[in-house]
């Protein structure tokens, strides 16, 4: 077992999370480290945790928090933003709750939080999109929307593969085109690459695939636009259909053998299905509940999970995790909204909720359940924060109150 060591923090005591043999070994006492972050983290982490401390112990567990340090914090305490102790502990402590990250202006910084996902091999971006009663929705059928989205976090154009204009760069890929492959490119483009691998595409739609089972879903469909990308985006598709077959061939069935052989009755076996990613934006809206588990490459996947989240109440409400392999960081999908951060204003409901799924992450589904219902009664009973309040009014409060209000309900789901 690998041995951490750390130099400006300490771990409590208490027992860890292991992974062994593909699952995660979790005791009902964790140990679990988190990190405020930035800017409005301040806020919602707190109040988010002392909802998940009082969850745990309703339902029979004790988390003894870890708190370590990235963003402002950590560049006053260590002088890095994203310190080796902070890296080590989410690698020792193998499930972790994260604040948003500023992303530092200017000196040539990436973000902090693709940083995250790319050092610890966070391969698949997970987020459920479901509805609570009394959350304002743009939609008619809001209640219709009951999804998870698995996007690939680690390649496509996200991998940073690019050059600049008229940079010795550009201008040598520019020309290795033309004269090695015939493909002629303005002599003023800037550069991107894209790539899509068989590795990566199919352990993400393992993960999918794997959730679906696990969590008797219906469907698991493939989104992308092979029409026009044939040989990164559709063989995206590809390579999904064929770890479906594979590995999950008893398991799973097409959309095709679902009419052709079943006559439309899958017998509890997930279907897989595929669509291109343009027609399936106007099918979340139109057709929501043909939708299941979504599996994406990484910049479909980006713009299908924001627009998802605006139909079931936007930002203030939408959880998120980043998932590897017995690792998961766990992150609402807000950034750190500079200009509420120390207000006691902003929504804690995403954070709140995104501590749901890493209780459902560890295998705690009642927790997670018992606060997704506590949440609901909140809203339902007309306390709400700034962000709904501008839609339907009630009961204007901060974000502890709501927090408050949120644990008071605890009791009586
Ligand atoms: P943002 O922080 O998500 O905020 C955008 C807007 O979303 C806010 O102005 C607010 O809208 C609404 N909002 C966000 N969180 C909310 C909450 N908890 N309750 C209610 N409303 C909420 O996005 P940004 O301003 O583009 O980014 C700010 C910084 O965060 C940047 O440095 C960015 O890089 C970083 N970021 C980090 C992460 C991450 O850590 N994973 C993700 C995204 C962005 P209204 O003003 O309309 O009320």
């Amino acid at each position: 077992m690998e041995h951490f060591t750390y130099e400006k923090v300490t771990p409590p005591e208490g027992e860890k999370i292991v992974y062994k043999d593909g699952k995660l070994i979790v005791p009902e006492n964790p140990i679990i480290p988190y990190f405020e972050g930035d800017g409005i983290g301040k806020d919602v982490v707190p109040a988010a945790i002392k909802v998940l401390t009082k969850a745990a112990r309703l339902t029979g567990r004790e988390i003894t928090w870890f708190k370590i340090y990235a963003g402002e914090d950590a560049l006053k305490l260590y002088g890095s933003y994203l310190p080796d102790d902070t890296l080590n502990a989410i690698r020792d402590f193998r499930v972790t709750l994260k604040g948003p990250l500023t992303t530092p202006v200017g000196g040539g910084f990436r973000s902090l939080n693709v940083t995250i996902r790319q050092i610890l091999d966070l391969y698949a971006n997970v987020r459920p999109i479901y509805y609570l009663k009394g959350v304002p929705s743009p939609i008619k059928h809001p209640e219709k929307v009951d999804m998870v989205i698995f996007r690939e976090n680690t390649e496509d154009v996200y991998a940073g593969i690019e050059w600049q204009r008229g940079s010795d760069e550009a201008l040598k890929v520019i020309k290795f085109l033309a004269d090695e492959l015939g493909v002629n490119i303005r002599e003023d483009s800037g550069i991107g690459i894209k790539p899509i691998s068989e590795f990566a595409s199919k352990r993400l739609v393992r993960m999918a695939i794997k959730y679906a089972i696990e969590n008797n879903r219906r469907s698991v469909t493939l989104v992308h636009k092979g029409n026009i990308m044939k040989y990164t985006e559709g063989a995206f598709r590809d390579w999904g259909y064929e770890v479906a077959r594979e590995e999950f061939g008893d398991k799973t069935i097409t959309e095709t053998e679902l009419w052709e052989n079943y006559d439309g009755d899958a017998k509890g076996k997930v279907v897989i299905k595929d669509r291109i990613a343009d027609n399936m934006f106007q099918q979340i809206l139109t057709r929501t509940d043909e939708y299941d588990v979504l599996a994406l490459p990484n910049l479909n996947g980006d713009y299908m999970s924001d627009a998802a989240a605006a139909m079931v109440g936007g930002l203030g409400i939408a959880p998120g995790s980043n998932i590897g392999d017995g690792i998961g960081v766990f992150e609402p999908i807000h950034g750190s909204a500079p200009k509420y951060a120390g207000q006691n204003k902003v929504n804690p409901t995403a954070e709140i909720l995104t501590g749901a799924l890493m209780f459902e992450y560890l295998g705690w589904k009642d927790a997670s359940e018992m606060i997704k219902r506590a949440v609901e009664k909140t809203v339902q009973s007309g306390i709400v924060t700034y962000d709904i309040h501008r839609h339907i009014g009630g009961n204007l409060v901060g974000t502890r109150e709501f927090a408050e209000e949120v644990i008071r309900n605890l009791n009586e789901v």
